[in-house]
């Protein structure tokens, strides 16, 4: 397979593909079912069948689709998730945001979560799947995008410590269809300011939902109504994890904090963006 790798890594260098190599490696692994590490070591041609697939996964790489829309799964935090053009994919940048919630969430006690823009799930499902006495809350306005949580749920076994709202924090009946206090709330809400939208990578502007990215004229539209709407619907002592875009992480906190909100941190990502507010109430 190690000449079939080279040959469709090149193919996709010939189309500005970022990481060729990897991407070659993850479409076989796919098409033959075997692990990314073992699959430079198999010694088989493949089917006409598997070569189809082999073919028309690359025509739609070479059109940018990306990899993992294409292919209908996304790695994030320790586990594979479905994805499809009705969620945002996962992005590594996220995964901050987890890890820093496990430590501030209690381990032998019960805790109830809520996550505002639940999307495929990545952040709520994760936490769940760490601690079988977490409870949560994933609220979507879209119903597609609850579909591939629901899925994301059963794949991960946590589908007896959630529940689906299909709200948007806009509601006025919000309040009524959440079960609070809650512990914490998390949220990934849409943050790129509207007037960026054009000039965002094809691969995200063309393939993740509009609905999961646009955050309005500056970007802080959607965490002004989170802010407003979480107070009540949060435990006194309990936290709000919040991703932020690029530059947001100051007027993000401000916002909270004249909500009522205490500043905890900020934590940046790996490329040093600060990506990640905390406060607690
Ligand atoms: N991180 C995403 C991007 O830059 C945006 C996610 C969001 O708006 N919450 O593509």
């Amino acid at each position: 397979m190690n000449q079939l790798l080279n040959k469709i890594s090149l193919t996709l260098s010939q189309s500005h593909i970022d990481s060729p190599r990897l991407e070659a490696r993850r479409i076989l692994s796919f098409i033959c079912h075997q692990s990314e590490d073992e699959v430079a070591l198999l010694d088989r041609e493949l089917s006409a069948e598997e070569t189809q697939k082999l073919n028309e996964i690359i025509r739609q790489r070479q059109a940018h689709k990306p990899l993992d829309k294409i292919l209908g799964t996304k790695g994030f935090y320790k586990y594979d998730f479905i994805v499809s053009e009705d969620v945002l994919s996962p992005r590594p940048d996220t995964e901050i945001l987890v890890e820093e919630a496990i430590r501030l969430l209690t381990s032998d006690k019960a805790q109830k979560i809520i996550d505002f823009g639940t999307g495929s799930g990545c952040i709520l499902l994760s936490l769940l799947a760490e601690n079988k006495l977490w409870q949560g809350q994933g609220v979507d306005i879209s119903p597609k995008a609850l579909d591939i949580a629901k899925q994301n749920a059963a794949l991960l076994d946590v589908e007896q410590q959630v529940r689906w709202i299909n709200k948007g924090w806009f509601d006025a009946d919000l309040g009524l269809a959440l079960d609070s206090p809650v512990d914490m709330i998390v949220s990934n809400p849409p943050y790129i300011p509207s007037q960026d939208i054009q000039s965002l990578d094809e691969e995200v502007k063309n393939y993740d939902p509009m609905l999961a990215l646009d955050g309005g004229e500056d970007g802080l539209h959607h965490y002004r109504q989170i802010a407003k709407v979480s107070s009540p619907l949060l435990k006194e002592g309990g936290y709000i994890l919040l991703e932020v875009g690029i530059y947001q992480a100051q007027e993000v906190a401000e916002i909270f904090c004249q909500a009522g909100f205490n500043l905890v941190k900020i934590v940046s990502d790996l490329g040093q963006i600060a990506r990640c507010v905390i406060l607690k109430k």
